[in-house]
């Protein structure tokens, strides 16, 4: 089965009846980029770049994060790369972090330190040169820190005489749903970390077993969803789901159905989810998805999504 769905990788995702979504990987490091690459990603939807560093004894440097970069980039060279800034949160936090208790977390904690926030920012305008390059913030609340973060990024690009890449926002917050429409004016794109926002509506924490991809089928979460999407498409924005939710069977066509614009996915999930999105139809998925906003549990929506968006792979 396995080999029947790679074989239709030079495929675009494409529904039945028409309706394009753009498919985009999730990467680390150099072997996630070539796996993407592999099986047909049309670019990376997410590098998570704090990964190598979850380990380190201080902040990176500018020489460590392109240490870590330059791979990764160089396996990517032509291609659009959405590249998240370090998202140090409490179920990824480096020991000099984790120590000390206060120093807070998230997007606080990096503009709290304009030094290595903007030594990242150098090291991704120099490292992904040869790629179509976007950055992403994760944890955002307000749109405040939206431009303390252009403002980081437009000074560093203006001492690399370069020019500034678009910079989106990870909406993964409750506060960045009720600021979605601000973020979606002022930011290039959004995307929906739905693996944080999922715990942050249903009041989980991410290291909870009842935290899985399936819960952002919760129709308070998927309101959420659908509210980020009608603020991005009000102002022409691209919005994407980089969370694990994306590849879920039971999810994949709700967003689909809600208008989300891409999909970003691990390479290990591309062909499942090409297969999935050519085999639905969006005019299904979309009242599927309007019906699932108004019922009130998961449940209720898998068994809805079961008997009306899932074709046999
Ligand atoms: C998310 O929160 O959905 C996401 C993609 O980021 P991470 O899993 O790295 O927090
Ligand atoms: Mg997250």
């Amino acid at each position: 089965r396995r080999l029947a769905l790679a074989g239709e990788r030079h495929l675009p995702a494409r529904t039945r009846d028409g309706h394009r979504v753009a498919l985009r990987a999730n990467v680390a490091v150099a072997a996630d980029a070539r796996a993407a690459l592999t099986t047909g990603a049309e670019g990376v939807g997410l590098l998570r770049t704090e990964l190598p560093f979850l380990n380190h004894p201080a902040w990176p440097t500018r020489d460590q994060h392109a240490a870590a970069l330059v791979p990764v980039l160089r396996a990517l060279t032509g291609q659009t790369v959405t590249a998240r800034t370090l998202d140090f949160a409490d179920d990824k936090l480096p020991p000099f972090l984790a120590q000390g208790g206060r120093l807070g977390r998230g997007l606080p904690l990096m503009l709290a330190q304009p030094q290595a926030f903007a030594d990242q920012f150098r090291s991704l305008l120099g490292a992904g040169a040869e790629t179509d390059l976007r950055i992403m913030i994760p944890m955002v609340a307000t749109v405040d820190e939206l431009r303390a973060c252009r403002s980081l990024l437009h000074s560093a690009a203006a001492e690399l005489e370069l020019a500034a890449p678009p910079l989106g926002v990870m909406v993964e917050l409750p506060e960045a749903v009720a600021a979605a429409d601000g973020l979606a004016r002022e930011a290039s794109f959004l995307s929906i970390g739905s693996n944080d926002l999922t715990c942050q509506i249903l009041g989980l924490d991410r290291r909870d077993p009842a935290a899985t991809p399936a819960m952002a089928a919760h129709p308070a979460v998927l309101a959420a969803i659908h509210q980020v999407v009608t603020a991005a498409h009000r102002h022409h924005r691209h919005v994407s789901v980089c969370g694990d939710a994306a590849a879920h069977p039971l999810v994949t066509p709700l967003l689909v159905g809600l208008g989300v614009d891409s999909l970003s996915v691990a390479p290990a999930a591309l062909d499942e989810v090409r297969a999935r999105i050519r085999r639905l139809r969006h005019d299904t998925c979309a009242t599927t998805a309007a019906t699932a906003l108004t019922l009130r549990t998961p449940e209720e929506v898998w068994q809805l999504v079961r008997q009306h968006c899932r074709p046999p792979l």
